[in-house]
């Protein structure tokens, strides 16, 4: 990487271990075989694919058939909650989910409204978290679907999956988590935390871009969404994606695999820059502090456009983010933030810095440094 940049946009995506990348390459040229074949040669891939499932599975606690390689964590999402959707609609048509969710849910269900389902969005409480007593009593005699995140994008809260996985468990409906920010960060064991349905995407746990997972729950009924071959047991058309599948299931075994000291490292990476970072006059911190993934955080700068600060930065080679990278660009504030209570200033005056795996203190500290004389250059115009 270039060493004169300064990466804190690990929430949007990572760069590929090199490990990982050591375990994609002979799938390329090498070992290319179509593995839904007959012939020996494409018993290499076969079996590569077979060694990555295993892996997933044994990581999130589920059976190798219940993990489905899809093209990322957008088709995961839109496959769990459309193929629920349609499968269940002679039972119910209303489907549950919240107002901080990433666009690849909020969007599939704002689809979902044009098609005859009614959508609750389900508000939450100033530090990010989920309002469950709201997301309770929304349940009716309709409801087939519940998808919530477990760990938000641009705040980093963890919201009360096993406490949803109960109240869906107890009234028998369908329960999905976009899990995409959470998987290589945190433990998830799908067992625990009671979901029918877990999406994951390798770009953002050291994987390749374009690969990635939806968890479906034996006996669940899904309807396909793709349709075509009788790829991934006739239920993910399409030739599989060999090499990204080999590095999805190296990249979510190493990472998991450092899960315990990587925590304790990047959160106190984290605490320091807040500590810092909160010396600057007018700074707060969104979203909460202790249910959050760890290399998450996400600041207010009071008065100062996130915009300006985030381009001073970018001249400097410091690479951080306002909002998801789906919205940036776009000039709407941060749906969640807005969500969280802040107002459209305060929300267009904050940005996103994520931390991971080659984050040092020294970059750290000059992040820091530079954040301090661009706002008071700022200040002093
Ligand atoms: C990145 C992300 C996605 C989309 O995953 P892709 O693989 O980029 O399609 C979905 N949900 C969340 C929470 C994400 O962070």
């Amino acid at each position: 990487m270039n060493n004169k940049i300064i990466y804190m946009d690990y929430g949007a995506t990572t760069p590929v271990d090199k490990d990982v990348f050591k375990e994609m390459e002979p799938y390329f040229c090498s070992f290319y075989g179509n593995p839904s074949s007959v012939s020996a040669f494409s018993l290499e891939p076969k079996m590569a694919i077979d060694k990555a499932r295993s892996r997933v599975a044994k990581a999130i606690n589920c059976k190798r058939e219940e993990i489905f390689f899809t093209s990322g964590g957008t088709e995961s999402d839109n496959w769990a909650i459309k193929g629920t959707a349609f499968a269940k609609r002679k039972s119910g048509n209303h489907i549950i989910t919240s107002e901080i969710e990433h666009p690849a849910v909020l969007n599939t269900c704002r689809y979902l409204e044009t098609q005859g389902f009614d959508v609750t969005y389900v508000p939450v409480k100033k530090n990010g978290m989920v309002d469950l007593d709201y997301l309770e009593k929304s349940i009716n005699s309709k409801t087939i679907l519940i998808s919530i995140m477990l760990a938000n994008n641009e705040v980093g809260t963890l919201e009360p999956i096993e406490e949803i996985g109960k109240i869906c468990t107890e009234k028998n409906i369908a329960f999905h988590t976009d899990a995409v920010q959470a998987i290589g960060h945190i433990n998830v064991d799908v067992q625990k935390l009671k979901v029918d349905m877990l999406s994951m995407s390798a770009h953002k746990f050291y994987g390749p871009k374009g690969i990635g997972v939806l968890y479906i729950k034996k006996g669940m009924k899904v309807d396909n969404y793709f349709h075509g071959g009788e790829q991934e047991r006739a239920r993910r058309a399409g030739t599989e994606n060999t090499p990204a599948i080999v590095g999805l299931g190296k990249a979510i075994e190493k990472s998991n695999s450092s899960i315990s000291t990587e925590t304790v490292r990047l959160k106190s990476l984290r605490d320091k820059f807040l500590k810092e970072v909160l010396e600057i006059h007018g700074t707060s911190i969104n979203g909460d502090l202790v249910n959050r993934i760890p290399g998450n955080s996400n600041i207010c700068f009071h008065g100062i456009e996130a915009e300006t600060l985030l381009m001073a930065l970018d001249l400097r080679g410091i690479c951080a983010s306002v909002g998801s990278a789906c919205s940036a660009g776009s000039l709407e504030p941060s749906h969640v933030l807005i969500a969280m209570g802040l107002s459209e200033e305060n929300s267009r005056s904050s940005m996103r810095f994520s931390f991971g795996s080659s984050t040092s203190e020294q970059e750290v500290e000059n992040t820091v440094k530079a954040l301090k004389e661009i706002i008071r250059n700022i200040q002093n115009v």
